[in-house]
């Protein structure tokens, strides 16, 4: 079997890994990235609109030059707000073709460290040796589960994230469990589908972002200076936090103890505010916790808290996901041994560098150091940037200069693998 090499290798193919590889390659970095573009995006419900705002969307490049605005010039068209899904896939994969041109679709199947370097293993084909490994697989593998559902089979519970289509629960009953964007969707999506929903939710009351209403659409007109002043690109979290979320180095300066107050707080399950109008029709039941759930004949039984039951045909578990590095399959247990973690996180340096050298974590992963806007495509121009700059050890920004270069260069240098367009 012949061994290949390369100096940098990129798992995954979202838009962190994206941003990694077009920042690394402005750099003059020979970089390798395995994945399939876009591919957890892909398998979100279809009719899905994105909870960030066209500001918070664009994936980043160095010069700032493949963002949103740009992708509909270059189309000829004028995406609607909120952004759908699939026209954020397919920016993606624009941005994809612009930036990274040649990568290996292949899923890594095994990452081990030995001497110094880091050996990537596929189903099939040959495996690469790295010298740096920047890992940004997204949160695909960490999907949250309630313990009361864990022995229920697929077809009486399931997690929002095993769904890309709610048209096979037309006519059913639907507990939708969780109250965050992704729960409140869902709901809203099944509703549209003509199940008959019902959102059970822990807080005692459902928290609307004001995202979509008129006073935030007002705010985001093009010069609003107001709109400026009260929002950063990423807009996590409410006034004064955003501000604070969006630059890492200064929420990482915190005592851990606020830190984790204001992550909680910045990350409040809430709705995006276009979703009401949708949700009419389908129930919300607030302050309430499921404390059992068995199936009865074809369908489920739900006890809740207060005594009360549900029967019906499926639970949907939009229950979100929760990083814990040990749970990513490829990780070779001797290389996760090695790494410092804490509370499921990597802990790493201010390039995204893990304990264990040349090991980098990007994306959600990296949220346990550089926080909440870390989950989010609004964090790949911070993440890029700091990775670039710990990868080439320099304090300053070293991308902008040698960008020019790399626009000469970008199209006409294949890397290694199949070249996915
Ligand atoms: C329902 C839902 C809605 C969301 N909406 C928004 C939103 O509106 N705005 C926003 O900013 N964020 C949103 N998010 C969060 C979103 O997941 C992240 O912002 C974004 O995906 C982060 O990009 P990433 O590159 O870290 O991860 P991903 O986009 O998940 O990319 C990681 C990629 O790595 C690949 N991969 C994993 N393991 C391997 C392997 N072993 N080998 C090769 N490839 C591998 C995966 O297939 C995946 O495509 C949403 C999340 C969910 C679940």
């Amino acid at each position: 079997m012949t061994a290949l090499a390369c100096p940098v290798a990129i798992i995954g193919a979202g838009p962190y890994a994206l941003a990694a590889a077009a920042h690394l390659r402005a750099a003059k970095v020979d970089v390798c990235v395995f994945g399939k573009p876009m591919e957890f995006w892909r398998q979100m419900p279809a009719g899905m609109l994105l909870r960030s705002t066209w500001e918070g969307s664009h994936i980043a490049d160095p010069l700032g030059e493949l963002t949103l605005d740009r992708y509909q010039q270059t189309r000829g068209i004028q995406l609607p707000r909120p952004i759908r899904l699939e026209d954020f896939i397919d920016y993606g994969r624009w941005f994809q073709r612009q930036a990274v041109p040649h990568l290996d679709a292949r899923q890594v199947t095994r990452l081990e460290a030995a001497s110094e370097k880091f050996r990537i293993t596929f189903q099939d084909g040959d495996p690469v040796w790295a010298q740096r490994v920047v890992i940004a697989t997204g949160i695909g593998s960490f999907a949250n589960r309630l313990r009361q559902f864990d022995t229920l089979p697929p077809a009486l519970a399931s997690h929002s994230s095993q769904h890309c289509d709610f048209a096979r629960f037309k006519g059913q009953s639907v507990v939708v469990v969780g109250g965050g964007q992704s729960a409140l969707e869902s709901a809203a999506l099944l509703h549209e589908s003509e199940a008959a929903v019902e959102v059970v939710v822990r807080s005692r009351r459902i928290h609307w972002l004001r995202y979509g209403t008129p006073l935030h659409t007002w705010l985001h007109r093009p010069n609003n200076i107001l709109g400026r002043i009260l929002y950063p690109p990423s807009e996590i979290g409410p006034f004064g936090l955003n501000w604070i979320v969006d630059t890492p180095p200064v929420l990482r300066s915190f005592p851990s103890a606020l830190r984790s107050r204001i992550e909680r707080r910045a990350l409040r399950p809430a709705g995006a505010g276009w979703l009401p109008p949708r949700m009419a029709g389908v129930r919300i039941t607030t302050g309430r916790v499921i404390i059992s759930a068995n199936a009865v004949g074809q369908q489920l039984r739900l006890k809740l808290d207060d005594g009360s039951e549900r029967y019906v045909d499926h639970a949907l578990l939009a229950t979100g996901y929760r990083v814990d590095i040990s749970r990513s399959a490829f990780l070779a247990p001797d290389l996760l041994r090695s790494l410092r973690i804490v509370d499921g996180y990597p802990e790493l340096s201010a390039g995204f560098e893990a304990s264990l050298p040349g090991l980098h974590f990007l994306g959600a992963s990296a949220a346990g150091t550089f926080g909440p806007l870390m989950r989010f495509v609004a964090g790949t121009k911070y993440a890029a940037r700091a990775l670039t700059r710990g990868i080439l050890g320099q304090a300053t920004d070293p991308v902008t200069p040698k960008v020019a270069s790399y626009e000469r260069e970008r199209l006409q240098k294949p890397s290694i693998g199949e070249h996915v367009s």
